[in-house]
């Protein structure tokens, strides 16, 4: 294998029931963007089984490859459908959100015999989709007097939880908190991964959306962050190694000089397996949890780095190596990015081996 993701399924239910646990909540897993890169199909198949109502996509072709696994009419589609989607969405059996008026008229000329199971979505703060919730109010009872669906839930997204805006957040919060007395709804939710572990205590919503904390990373620090558990690392191993002759150029380009007596490895992991190609030259990776530096450009498909004196006659071709893992978010801050950029760009050339 040349490079994988290993990912923890059970680490991923594990984190789940201590968000429950925490919030006292429930949790609608956030299973798009594959799984955050682990992979929805085999997230999906596995928390399938287990105790969970309904599970989080973007879109519409996500909802679609993950349907078969058990999930059928637990699939909630957050983003927004155009009509053709919005038809096959319905008929599909997945809850959708409406967010606009231009959603309400093409759910008025859709006919179907399908129950439409809608989520309102209200804009508090983010200015993306979703009613303003001067507005709402009216939409709500639009949907309802001209029966367009069952409206099954109402959300709202935090924009800013894991800054230092406890202001703004609570705010949005506040905004919030008209629906949170909608009794009749089953599904009343505001809270992603940041709001969960900081902002809980102030709503009455009764579900949560958590992703990226699912997978075991918080992109802020809390004391909190030991209630979750580890749930994935990339990994690749050592293909080939030398030990430098002569001062030698490494990688594309000439921007790297190796110095005599470098021992210099390579992996067979680039750019286009999702190693962002701004850890050329400075990022590191880890042996034997030991720290090793990338030297030279990323390649499309093979990166090198410089073997440390501590590590000398303990790496040779197929020593493993640790690519990123727990301090995924902490690299992806060093080239200005965060942890789920990171995930979600490893590619489907990364094979994912689940434990
Ligand atoms: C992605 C997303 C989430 C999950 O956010 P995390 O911060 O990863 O927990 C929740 N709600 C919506 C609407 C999202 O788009």
């Amino acid at each position: 294998m040349r490079s994988w993701l290993e990912v923890n399924l059970k680490n991923i239910e594990f984190n789940l029931n201590q968000i429950e646990n925490l919030t006292q909540k429930k949790a609608i897993p956030v299973i798009k963007a594959n799984a955050y890169g682990l992979g929805s199909i085999e997230v999906a198949k596995y928390l399938s089984k287990k105790k969970f109502k309904l599970f989080a996509v973007a879109n519409l072709q996500e909802a679609l490859e993950i349907k078969n696994f058990g999930l059928d009419n637990k699939i909630f589609i957050m983003g927004n459908n155009d009509k053709d989607d919005l038809k096959l969405a319905i008929e599909n059996g997945f809850s959708i959100t409406i967010s606009s008026w231009d959603d309400i008229k093409n759910l008025e000329k859709l006919k179907t015999s399908k129950e439409v199971l809608i989520h309102i979505k209200i804009d508090t703060g983010m200015g993306r989709i979703g009613f303003i919730p001067e507005d709402s109010d009216k939409a709500i009872k639009h949907i309802n007097d001209n029966k367009l669906g069952t409206i099954q839930g109402i959300y709202s997204h935090l924009s800013s939880a894991d800054e230092n805006e406890d202001e703004f957040t609570l705010e949005q919060i506040n905004l919030f908190k008209k629906y949170e007395g909608m009794k009749d709804i089953p599904f009343i939710h505001i809270l992603n991964s940041p709001g969960i572990f900081k902002y809980s205590k102030y709503t009455n919503t009764n579900y949560v959306r958590p992703g990226i904390s699912m997978y075991g990373i918080l992109l802020f620090d809390t004391p909190l962050k030991k209630l979750l558990k580890p749930v994935f690392t990339l990994k690749t191993k050592v293909i080939y190694i030398k030990t430098l002759n002569n001062n030698t150029f490494i990688s594309y380009g000439k921007t790297a000089e190796g110095e005599k007596g470098d021992i210099i490895a390579t992996l067979p992991i680039g750019y286009a397996d999702g190693l962002d190609r701004r850890f050329s030259n400075g990022g590191t990776v880890k042996i034997h949890g030991k720290k090793c530096t990338i030297i030279g450009r990323i390649c499309m498909d093979m990166t090198m780095i410089i073997i440390p004196n501590n590590l000398k006659n303990k790496v040779g071709v197929g020593t493993e190596v640790e690519i990123y893992g727990q301090d995924i978010n902490e690299k992806a801050q060093s080239i200005g990015s965060i942890a789920d950029e990171l995930m979600t760009r490893i590619n489907k050339r990364v094979s994912r081996k689940y434990v």
